[in-house]
């Protein structure tokens, strides 16, 4: 046991040095998040050696838990320095919403299907992270109660920017949303400045749907 823990170690040492660093993100804080989260935690169990891939991997429920480094990206696009709540949408397995919950004060994680939601409660407390909450809800309505937010992260692919995230984002905050169509889509990042947005694209990516109200329709 302390052995494979040993070897998980080293795997996501090389996935830091590899996959992120060399890519070009060098947030030392964000470094460090990503050097201690246990990421094959996260995954089914049977396919821990598969979490330090640099691969999305299936958590179940036709979902995925994201690439390293575009969760490492998304989390680096956010600029947190620790003094924020943030809003994710599409908890899945919880490891982005734990990679928040080391880098800003509070986060508020949404996502539609229970099992998820509750598998990953277990998850972020069983690694005694405690300032993360996971609620089961359609993401695409956010979460006004804990609104405003000074960055959000929505981790599955819209069709457009839904508008009651637009409405949560906090003055001079930060949301950073795959848009497009099903099958690719554009990252973006979204700023406010009063009642003005500015949005600037990242890069490609391919995210599953995001499902609801102000998402794509249907069951996917
Ligand atoms: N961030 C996750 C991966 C997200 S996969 C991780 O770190 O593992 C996308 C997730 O978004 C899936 O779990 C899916 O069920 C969820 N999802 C899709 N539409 C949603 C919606 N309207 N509200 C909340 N969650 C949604």
């Amino acid at each position: 046991m302390e052995d494979e823990e040993l070897r998980f170690t080293v795997e996501r040492e090389r996935m830091v040095r590899e996959q992120i660093e060399n890519r070009g993100l060098k947030n030392y804080r964000l470094l460090e998040a990503l050097r201690k989260l246990p990421r094959h935690k996260f995954v089914q169990p049977g396919d821990e050696m598969y979490a330090y891939y640099d691969e999305p991997v299936p958590i179940g429920y036709h979902q995925t838990i994201s690439q390293p480094y575009i969760v490492a990206l998304m989390t680096s696009l956010a600029a947190l320095e620790g003094t924020e709540t943030v809003l994710e949408v599409g908890t899945g397995s919880g490891y982005q919403a734990a990679l928040l919950g080391m880098l800003a004060k509070k986060v508020v994680s949404l996502e539609r299907i229970p099992e998820l939601a509750e598998r990953a409660r277990k998850t972020l407390s069983g690694l005694n992270i405690s300032n993360v909450d996971v609620i089961t809800t359609d993401g695409t309505l956010g979460y006004p109660p804990a609104a405003p937010y000074q960055a959000i992260l929505v981790t599955a692919a819209a069709p457009l920017v839904p508008q009651p995230l637009l409405d949560q984002l906090a003055e001079e905050g930060r949301l950073i949303i795959p848009a497009g169509s099903k099958s690719i889509q554009q990252l973006q990042v979204w700023t406010r400045n009063g009642s003005r947005f500015n949005s600037e694209d990242i890069l490609p990516v391919a995210f599953v749907p995001l499902l609801g109200e102000y998402g794509w329709k249907g069951s996917g």
